[in-house]
């Protein structure tokens, strides 16, 4: 008998393993706001294994670091972690992968900036080194960063860092056209250069190069025309930190309930969920922008914070043909610097479900439950499965009470609808 369930234990197992086919690769991460610091990390996980273990290595490790540091350090000033990653495939074997770590803490002179790159081919299942796809002349790369990076260039540091007997160990992706060296700051640089990229144009690889295959963009989003009501009870739910391997799971449930929500995005994940966010718009639902890579939008340059605001809109216009107007800044801090930079609609809640937080789907529910009233704003995050599974606890409630549930853009229309009427 024993046996026997063992054996059956196996083929669900088998079956299971075969069955799932992953359509597009999961953006994992941590959005965590503690006393003294907050958290901000994503990093992909590709569906290889000895490739996924080494990512996630690399990003606890410095999780871990992080957090000794700040449970050991007395002030109260807000530390800042920020792992963010770019991932691109060239053909359908090499793996590209950067994690670029910024960490601005108190125990720290300058705030820290670090590059790590992976390059996988998924036919050998090895790890490539730069020795691996091209034969380079590492005098002539001296040479040339030393001329386009004279101002800053520790000779000594060069010396020691591009070299023959390093080679393995330098940074490097590449693409089809070419291949792009990193260095971190201060690695052969003074600060002031910041992090150092060289790319090599137009290479010839060691390794065959398939040839890109061109995709046409052909997405065109019709805004919904529901029919909305002015006197049914209304609230807008609002998801942040997405989109995630849930949100399409979270917008076919909206769908069952005839309900629609404002998601506000992180532009770092848009190209991987490409397919979701299309569904997304497809049926009604509204995007939002959440920044780039979710930093702590109020300690950055002007430049930097257009860049984050900037770039996602920029991304969302390309891949979705989508304006954005909605903005949510990240930890819900506002400064003056915000707003006089971007002219965007600056968008709040009135009902935290601290869904980040309690990661319990009932206690999600009661929260959100016990708040909400009509005309409120909900916060919840589309990146835990205990929100899905609290949403699944919420709508049919809020349906059996009469609710409309609606994106931010109508329920201000609503709100205008009322407002026009009682003036009447
Ligand atoms: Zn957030």
């Amino acid at each position: 008998m024993k046996k026997k369930l063992l054996l059956l234990c196996f083929i669900i197992l088998f079956l299971n393993g075969c069955s799932k086919k992953k359509e597009e690769l999961i953006i994992e991460g941590f959005i965590e706001e503690k006393q003294n610091a907050i958290i901000g990390i994503h990093y992909p996980q590709i569906g290889i294994k000895t490739l996924d273990q080494q990512i996630e290595q690399y990003v606890f490790d410095i999780k871990q670091e992080f957090e000794s540091q700040i449970s050991t350090s007395l002030s109260l000033n807000s530390s800042e972690l920020n792992i963010d990653y770019e991932y691109w495939k060239v053909g359908n074997r090499y793996h590209n992968i950067t994690l670029t770590t910024f960490i601005n803490s108190n125990t720290l002179a300058h705030p820290m900036h670090e590059i790590k790159t992976f390059v996988y081919d998924s036919n050998t299942n090895q790890f490539l080194t730069l020795d691996d796809i091209i034969s380079i002349n590492l005098v002539n790369i001296k040479t040339e960063l030393l001329k386009k990076h004279k101002d800053c260039i520790l000779i000594d540091a060069l010396e020691n860092t591009v070299t023959d007997f390093n080679k393995k160990q330098i940074k490097f992706t590449f693409t089809e056209q070419s291949i792009t060296l990193y260095f971190d700051p201060y690695e052969i640089a003074t600060g002031a250069c910041g992090f150092i990229k060289y790319e090599i144009v137009s290479p010839t690889f060691k390794i065959e190069i398939p040839t890109q295959e061109k995709i046409e963009n052909t997405f065109e989003y019709h805004p919904s025309k529901k029919k909305l009501s002015i006197t049914k009870p209304t609230i807008a739910l609002t998801f942040d930190d997405g989109p995630s391997q849930y949100t399409k799971e979270i917008v076919e449930l909206l769908n069952k309930y005839n309900a629609n929500a404002t998601f506000f995005i992180l532009g770092n994940k848009i190209n991987n969920y490409q397919e979701t966010l299309k569904f997304l718009l497809q049926n009604g639902n509204e995007l939002g922008n959440h920044s780039y890579n979710h930093k702590q939008l109020t300690k950055l340059s002007e430049q930097e914070l257009k860049q984050q605001i900037e770039s996602t809109n920029k991304i969302v216009k390309e891949t979705l043909n989508y304006d954005i107007h909605l903005l949510r800044p990240t930890y819900g801090a506002i400064t003056n610097q915000l707003k006089n930079n971007i002219d965007m609609e600056i968008v709040l809640w009135n009902v935290d479900t601290k869904d980040w937080k309690l990661r319990n789907s009932k206690m999600i529910a009661k929260k959100a439950l016990g708040d909400i009233k009509d005309g409120k704003i909900v916060l919840m995050h589309d990146i835990y499965k205990t929100t899905l599974q609290a949403l699944k606890l919420i709508l049919p409630e809020l349906e059996k009470q009469g609710y409309q549930i609606v994106t931010v853009s109508e329920l201000k229309e609503i709100q205008k609808l009322r407002n026009e009427k009682q003036n009447r």
